[in-house]
Parts: structure tokens; sequence; C-alpha cells
């Protein structure tokens, strides 16, 4: 470091014995565990720089794909796909194969509006609406007439607030749910009755890298892909030659193996664990540490109002205009404990700390020991 420590902020030395043994709090890319790095490591010259046509590949991404099917309990008849481009480039493959003319979108924060938008600006789709609430809170979605796919976002990473996965009362009976689970996927319990579509990207909740996304997907999803199967679509957004690769536990272009790799650790280290409900009592145990905090500090709140509705895996905290938290995260990370910035674009004094199941309790416990001294240090 050649940057002089100047601003006198960053010079702020939180004593070791309070620093969390991983100072790693990010919403995504989130911890990966050094266990899984390891274990990568150790694979030498077996895994990495293989091809991925061969056996060592085709079984890892199986693994990927049963664990996955094995931690949401996937009922019979139900395929995890897989391809390249994460929850993103989905968004854009499911208006081409899922969305027949109407989708219909809780909107919530950053994410949910994005897949809204997307629809919006695709030609091939007619009509895509919205319900949309204030940032801290989520919509009530109903049924809507001629809606044909359902948006819902298990977890907003953007303000820390989560929605129940559920069908709509009153749903045309073949309407589709899609259910971005992106940062709730392995944090937070799920019934796979209530979706049609669960997907994510691996590098929050399940630890793994960015890059890649998965979809568990009931028989009526498949069914609506074979339907719409004659809509132009560009090949590496087609989820019918998607489904055809993922079946045969492969990804119509080249994955990035050490992801794939990653996830498997994460996956099957939380099915050794005693799976989603180990890993869901985890993070509201985590959760809840933080949630504490922010009650008892007077010059914190947790930003989201309704305990209902506070995510267990990405805790928001509101603190007071004494308190600058653009500083708090900087002092945090001058320190080694990272990313607990809040979202760019929700412009609030406030700190955003992921919760996954990777992050240990005692490590958040330690997190709210290092706020506690940081903010006393501050505060004006
Ligand atoms: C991070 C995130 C995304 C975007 O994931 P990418 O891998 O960057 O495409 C989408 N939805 C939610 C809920 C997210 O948290």
């Amino acid at each position: 470091m050649f940057r002089a420590m100047t601003d006198q902020n960053t010079a702020i030395r939180i004593p070791l014995d309070l620093l969390p043994a991983d100072g790693r709090f990010g919403s995504g890319p989130s911890k990966v565990r050094v266990e899984s790095l390891l274990a990568l490591g150790a694979t030498g010259t077996s895994y990495m720089g293989t091809s991925h046509r061969q056996e060592t590949v085709k079984q890892m991404v199986a693994r990927a794909r049963g664990g996955l099917a094995a931690l949401l309990d996937l009922p019979e008849g139900y395929e995890v796909l897989l391809g390249n481009g994460g929850a993103t480039a989905f968004w854009d493959a499911a208006g081409f194969r899922l969305v027949r003319s109407h989708s219909h979108h809780a909107v919530f924060g950053e994410f949910s509006s994005k897949f809204a938008q997307a629809m919006r600006e695709a030609p091939h789709i007619a009509t895509a609406t919205t319900l949309e609430s204030a940032p801290g809170t989520h919509p009530a979605l109903a049924a809507v007439d001629g809606a044909d796919a359902y948006a819902l976002t298990h977890n907003e990473t953007s303000t820390g607030v989560w929605m129940p996965v559920a069908r709509p009362t009153g749903a045309d009976a073949d309407a589709l749910v899609l259910v971005d689970a992106t940062s709730a996927a392995g944090g937070m319990p799920v019934d796979p009755a209530e979706f049609d579509v669960y997907y994510l990207s691996p590098q929050k909740a399940l630890a793994s890298d960015g890059g890649l996304w998965l979809a568990a997907c009931s028989p009526r999803a498949l069914g609506r892909i074979d339907e719409l199967g004659d809509r132009w679509c560009p090949a590496s957004l087609d989820l019918a030659i998607a489904r055809d690769n993922s079946v045969k536990d492969q990804t119509y272009n080249t994955p990035a193996l050490a992801t794939i790799f990653l996830l498997v650790q994460q996956v099957e280290w939380i099915l050794d664990q005693g799976g989603l409900a180990w890993a869901s009592a985890r993070t509201r145990e985590s959760s809840g540490v933080l949630y504490d905090w922010a009650d008892a500090h007077e010059l914190a709140t947790p930003f989201v109002t309704d305990p209902a509705i506070r995510s267990p895996v990405v805790v928001t905290i509101d603190l007071d205009e004494r308190v600058d938290a653009t500083a708090v995260s900087a002092i945090l990370r001058a320190n080694g404990v990272r990313d607990t910035d809040s979202y760019r674009k929700l412009g609030r004094n406030q700190i955003r700390i992921a919760t996954f199941p990777s992050v240990t309790p005692d490590d958040v416990r330690c997190l709210t020991a290092c706020l506690d001294h940081v903010v006393d240090a501050i505060a004006r």
C-alpha cells in the first residue's frame, strides 16, 4: 500500500480480539468457505483444465444437479437445468421459453425490477405488468387476468426483504410461478409445490462463484419450454437446448469448472450438516444477532420495519445521521471486515450484511462487537 492513511477514520484500528475469524460479509460474491477452496486446490491435475465433455466434469455436474434436487427436496419429474450467464441471463432465457405473452411481476427492489424491465423491453412478450411496493416492503401478489407467468423474488438482495413463495390464488391453472432464488436458495426454506422454476446464481447463498445459472424446473415448466419451442431464440439463451444438455450433465457451451466444483462443495456440506432445515436455522440465528443488535443500539435501526419480512440472509440496518454508514464500512474494510456497504442504488445511510449459511453465527457476533467499536469511535 502506497497510499498514506491520512484519513483519520481509516486509521481507526479495531482491537484484534474483536475481529471475526473470517471477515467476508458481502452479499455476492459472498464468502466462499476456505475448505471449499482448499478442496479445489487439492484436485491438482485431476479436474481443472480437463474436458467438460468427459466423465470427471460430467460427474461434478451430476452432483450439482442431484445435490440441489436433494437440498430443495424436489418431487419426481422436476429437473435441475443449468447454463452460463447467471440469473441475469436467465431472465432473458425465461422470456423466450417460459413466458407465453404476459408476465406479472412483484417488484420491490433492484433485482425484481430488472426482470420486469427485461420483459417490458422484449419484443416477443406482449404484456409485462408489475405490482410494486416501496423498498423495505414487498407487494401482496394477487392473480391478474391473462398472466401466464408470475415473477417472484424469494429474497430481494438489494433491500433485505423476503417474500413468501406461493402460487397467487386465482391464477390461471397453467400459469407458471418463476422464482428468483439467487440469494435465498440454500439459506431459506421453500415448498417445491409452490413454484415452477426456482432459479439462482451460485455466488450468493450457495457460496460459489458467478457466471452460472441453475434452475429447478417443474414438469409444467418443462412443458412450457416445449410449447414455446418454435419461437426464435439465440442458442445461448435457449432453455430447450439447456435442458437437452443438462439432463446429460453437460452445458451447451463451456462452463466455469471451478464454479461447479465450489457449488458442489457447498451443497454437499449443507446436506451433511442437516440440509435446508439446518441452513435455515443457522441463517435465522445469524440474522437475529444483527437485528437484535440494531434494535438495541440507539444509533441503529433495522431498515425493514416489519419483523416478519426481514430477510434471514441479507440484513439491512439504517444508521442514525450522526454516524456515516459509508465511513463505517470503510473502517471495517480497512480492518479486514469486508463488503458491508449498502446496495449502491438504494441511497440510504445503511449497512448491509450477508448471513448466508457459510457465515458463522460466531463471526456475526464478532461483527456486532466491531460495529460497536466503530460506531462509538465516529458518532458525532
Ligand atoms: C445477484 C442477484 C441477481 C443477479 O445475479 P447475476 O449472477 O449477477 O446475474 C439476480 N437476482 C437476485 C435476487 C440477486 O441477488
